[in-house]
């Protein structure tokens, strides 16, 4: 069962001003697949994800709005960011705010900690400055604008022209650490997954680093220099440090020795903050760099990123109001290869919601159910001689439960859930061939219909244990028809075929009902 270990899961802090996206929640729910799936096998699990609040734009849009920058991120947290935690059913374990105090005042003690390690100095920089991206550009990273911006360099991702700032600010020594980061990409190659990212990551960083600057004078919506109250701490850096602090950085020393390093999960645009600027700071400050940085894929709608900016942006409401969470889980953590992109269609979830969950698992687990109810009056029959098909059976239920794991380990959640699902299509040709209602009707064959029924509810019941991180109300509906004890997502997930039932089975509603086609193209509300 659990060897103990620690398993410590991120998400990114999302910033307050978006609107909630699918791309948002597929982070989530990616993280949180993760994070279930260890928990349930006895790991000691923390799953942290949370909101970032402080910079110039959120002061913008407060200040237009006619609120406080902190009013405006208490609305938006408990309007828009808490609920789409409870519309995927995430099992979050923190929410970290950078408004936080338990941030704010870590954040302070972690640059002062640098600057008296001589790790930051004062310097002039003058950059371009993308207030949409909170970060000064490269030349290489501005287009020429059209439209009303025609004549005018715009940021290549806001589309937007940038801002030319001149500031004394203070700077981080970033530069020293080059080889340092390469040496970590060098000794550790699962440090930034995938390969892709990872690539990318070091021929930025073989170039060279540049200092970082830090601080911003020209607003005051952050955390103060400790040492300079004249100036704010770039949002990035700020934002960064969230993973420490809610982990008990400065204020609970055995939480944070026990929880960190983490696993982060980001999208790949911002994989370079997560494997060049953090390890970097933490390296200044004597700490443990991450475990592994992940930079998933982007989705695509219509070939183009999801995101609010480029209007594409489906609230994930959209898709759980007519399909439910489970299917909004099950389909991006199924028909996308994690850290690859991928393209979402209604289209293709419809299909898959109709062939896979309700036809491949969902009538699999009705029929079963209904099949012990009609022919042993709802007691789970003992299972007689094992011929060669029931043997079959229960050695696909060993060999995917350690497939999954396995896949779970390397974050290829998309490969679990395709191990998991070879035991649904074997139950459902073992089925169609042992034909249990032909059984039925010859006394002769009794032991051997209890045999084939009892295999099936051994079966199904794995299933429940192995697909609770992924579909967590299905499998609990299932674990409760089959009287299982205790809550299925306690059920310890690397034994899942060897799971306790009760003697009998209940009623089992149908666990992805049918969908009229007419809200399946996405036209309902
Ligand atoms: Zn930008």
């Amino acid at each position: 069962m659990s060897d103990g270990s620690s398993f410590y899961v991120t998400t990114p802090i999302f910033y307050v001003n978006d609107v909630p996206h699918i791309g948002h929640a597929y982070t989530e729910v990616a993280a949180d697949v993760l994070a279930r799936w260890h928990r349930q096998a006895g790991d000691d699990t923390w799953f942290l994800t949370g909101t970032d609040e402080h910079g110039q734009k959120i002061l913008r849009t407060a200040t237009a709005n006619g609120v406080t920058p902190k009013e405006w991120a208490d609305r938006l947290v408990e309007t828009a960011w808490q609920p789409l935690l409870k519309t995927i059913d995430i099992s979050n374990d923190d929410f970290i705010r950078t408004t936080d105090e338990r941030h704010e005042v870590n954040v302070q003690l972690f640059l002062q900690r640098l600057f008296d390690a001589g790790y930051i100095y004062t310097g002039e920089y003058e950059g371009y400055y993308c207030v949409g991206c909170e970060e000064y550009k490269a030349d290489s990273d501005l287009v020429d604008g059209t439209g009303e911006y025609a004549g005018q360099k715009v940021c290549a991702i806001h589309s937007k022209p940038v801002e030319l700032l001149k500031e004394r600010n203070y700077f981080f020594k970033m530069s020293e650490f080059s080889q340092r980061l390469l040496d970590l990409y060098d000794e550790n190659p699962n440090f930034i997954q995938p390969e892709s990212v990872r690539n990318e990551i070091v021929s930025f960083v073989r170039r060279g680093l540049t200092d970082l600057s830090i601080s911003r004078q020209t607003f005051d919506w952050g955390v103060k220099v400790p040492w300079d109250e004249s100036h704010v701490v770039y949002v990035w850096f700020d934002a960064l440090l969230n993973y420490i602090t809610a982990a008990g950085y400065g204020y609970d020393d055995e939480a944070f020795a026990r929880r960190w390093p983490a696993t982060h999960i980001v999208g790949k645009d911002i994989a370079r903050f997560h494997a060049v600027i953090w390890p970097a700071m933490l390296m200044a400050a004597g700490l443990e760099v991450p475990k592994q940085v992940f930079g998933h894929g982007w989705l695509l709608v219509g070939g183009e990123k999801m995101s609010k900016s480029k209007l594409t942006g489906i609230a994930p409401n959209q898709i759980t109001d007519t399909f439910g969470s489970d299917a909004f889980r099950y389909y991006f953590m199924r028909a996308i290869n994690f850290g690859q992109d991928g393209s979402f269609s209604w289209e293709d979830l419809s299909a898959r919601y109709q062939a896979e969950l309700a036809n491949g698992f969902g009538n699999l687990a009705s029929r079963v159910i209904a099949m012990v109810t009609r022919y042993f009056d709802g007691v789970v029959p003992d299972a007689g001689v094992l011929d060669a098909p029931d043997q079959a059976i229960r050695d696909t239920e060993v060999r995917v439960t350690a497939a999954a794991d396995d896949a779970i380990s390397r974050l290829a959640i998309h490969e679990a859930i395709a191990q998991v699902w070879q035991l649904v299509d074997e139950l459902n040709g073992y089925i169609t061939l042992q034909e249990p209602w032909a059984l039925s009707k010859d006394p002769a064959n009794r032991e051997r219909l209890g045999t084939v029924l009892n295999t099936a509810v051994r079966g199904i019941g794995t299933l429940a244990v192995l697909l609770s991180p992924v579909i967590p109300e299905a499998s609990s509906k299932l674990w409760t028809a089959l009287n299982g004890a205790g809550a299925v997502s306690d059920q310890p997930i690397r034994s899942a075929f060897d799971w306790a039932g009760g003697t009998t089975v209940s009623a089992l509603e149908p666990l992805f009902p049918r969908i009229e086609s007419s809200e399946s193209d996405g036209s309902a509300a």
